[in-house]
């Protein structure tokens, strides 16, 4: 999610805004512009999405120059988590036009209490264009009674339940929201006279904005003409709970190294992710027979930084290790545990990584990765590294198994799905299904050990890990009778 307030190109930084936060999301891309008539009293929004990587969705200049005029913009690079990703319908921005005028919405996250609020308002006639959960904050704004937009948004949002940091434009504002628990990431700052809001600061550094602040769970910004002018923020604190609830995957692996996340930088939690699960379980000795060092390798790119921290940890220890690059990634397809679909993660695994055979053959390998959730990609992987010929594999996982679907964002599978559930948690009848000589994760203390605490409500959702969900989720109960009972 991004957007810009208060610049002439708003449409063009959205564009390098979005650039930098692919990796959040691969299925398809949009933005939503507004451009004011010359007197500056009627505004007319324009639109541009499609299914696709924004490089694609966004191929003409024109789109951009043309097409996309204004002084503010929202865009949006999706992932589906609710609603299917094939329909267009349910590509972001969403823009509806109501007796207050115009509006648009990005959204990060997931809301928990949809079927309720889809009854609701279903029961009230409204009929929906799309089957996300995002549309449904549109219709309770443009429902609300409440005279004015800020009072519109409080009202909508005090119904609300579930992850969400979303950017509002309207005519003549635009408006960032988190919710109280502050699950997803979402950060502000400025670049000469413009705002900007994104989910991850590394698309501020793209176009040379300057990092003010988070934007702060339960709280809602909003710029105006008026903050323009003076610098003087406007913020409205929707609602407050006693601790956050960070999502604690964006350390592990969502979130950009190079970004700001919940304030501390994930670059260096995630070196200390990679230290902790060498404190855990650390390389395997070097023999007198074993004629090359303890080759320590990263799974590009999710596991490049945390692969640092466990390398230098053992090289603390005078672990006879030398840390290699052993895989190489290709960087023309996407992530893979976000495509959806089981099949063309098979196609995906297949032509994203090569091995480098001179690193490996004959020698006792770390291999460093991130997370293992079906573990339909470590088994490919694994495949590929034994063609080439290593002496052992050695598995190492900077996070735990992961037991539990995510309702706040994370697109999970069903708990059945999970290769940790399809061996009741049992680490050796995984390793013994992905082929690997050992298989280690992280533990859920030393991960909670590895994560900043600087403001006192700090405090991570670990639901996938622990099925501790912090956030009120309708039929959840249901939901764990269906998936752990059957
Ligand atoms: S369940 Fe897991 S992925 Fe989802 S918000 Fe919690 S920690 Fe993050």
């Amino acid at each position: 999610m991004f957007g810009v307030y208060n610049n002439p190109d708003a449409s063009v930084l959205t564009y390098y805004g979005l650039h930098a936060l692919q990796h959040r999301g691969q299925e398809a891309a949009g933005i939503v512009s507004c451009e004011q008539n010359q007197n500056g009293d009627k505004s007319k929004f324009n639109i541009h999405k499609d299914l696709g990587l924004v490089l694609s969705v966004f191929s003409d200049d024109k789109i951009l120059t043309d097409d996309l005029k204004g002084t503010s913009a929202i865009g949006h690079t999706r992932y589906s988590t609710t609603g299917s990703g094939d329909n267009r319908n349910n590509i972001q921005p969403f823009k509806v036009n109501y007796k207050d005028g115009n509006l648009a919405l990005s959204h990060n996250g997931n809301l928990t209490n949809t079927k309720f609020l889809r009854n609701k308002l279903q029961n009230e006639g409204t009929i929906f264009q799309t089957t996300t959960d995002s549309e449904l904050i549109l219709h309770l704004i443009a429902k609300s009674k409440e005279s004015d937009v800020v009072n519109k948004l409080l009202d909508a949002f005090s119904q609300v339940v579930g992850a969400y940091s979303i950017c509002i434009l309207t005519d003549d504002k635009l408006f960032a929201i988190r919710d109280p628990h502050g699950v997803r990431p979402f950060c502000f700052g400025k670049v000469d006279d413009s705002y900007v809001f994104s989910s991850e600061t590394c698309a501020l550094d793209i176009i040379n904005a300057d990092y003010i602040r988070e934007v702060n769970p339960g709280e809602i910004i909003m710029i105006d003409r008026e903050v323009v002018e003076t610098g003087i923020e406007k913020s409205f604190q929707a609602s407050t709970v006693d601790k956050y609830k960070h999502c604690i995957f964006e350390y592990i692996y969502f979130s950009r190294p190079d970004s700001t996340v919940f304030g501390e930088k994930v670059d260096k939690v995630r070196r200390t992710i990679g230290k902790n699960l060498a404190i855990e379980s650390p390389a395997p000795v070097r023999e007198p027979e074993d004629t090359k060092k303890i080759g320590i390798i990263n799974v590009p790119d999710s596991s490049n930084t945390a692969t640092l921290g466990y390398f230098n940890e053992m090289v603390k220890h005078n672990k006879d290790v030398k840390h290699e690059i052993g895989l190489i990634r290709s960087h023309y397809v996407g992530r893979t545990f976000i495509q959806p679909g089981k099949d063309k993660r098979k196609m995906k695994v297949k032509t994203k990584f090569n091995t480098v055979k001179g690193v490996i053959k004959d020698r006792k390998l770390v291999v460093v990765d991130d997370s293992i959730v079906r573990g339909t990609t470590s088994k490919l992987l694994v495949d590929l590294i034994k063609k080439a010929d290593p002496k052992e594999i050695h598995l190492k996982i900077t996070s735990p198994p992961i037991v539990s679907p995510c309702y706040y964002g994370m697109d999970f599978p069903t708990a059945e799905e999970l290769i940790a559930n399809q061996h009741d948690s049992n680490v050796e009848g995984i390793r013994e299904e992905l082929g690997v000589t050992s298989l280690s994760y992280l533990s859920t203390e030393k991960l909670l050990e590895s994560v900043p605490y600087s403001n006192p409500k700090t405090d991570f959702c670990t639901a996938c890990f622990t099925k501790n969900y912090p956030i009120q989720i309708e039929g959840l109960e249901e939901m764990k009778k269906e998936q752990f009972d059957d």
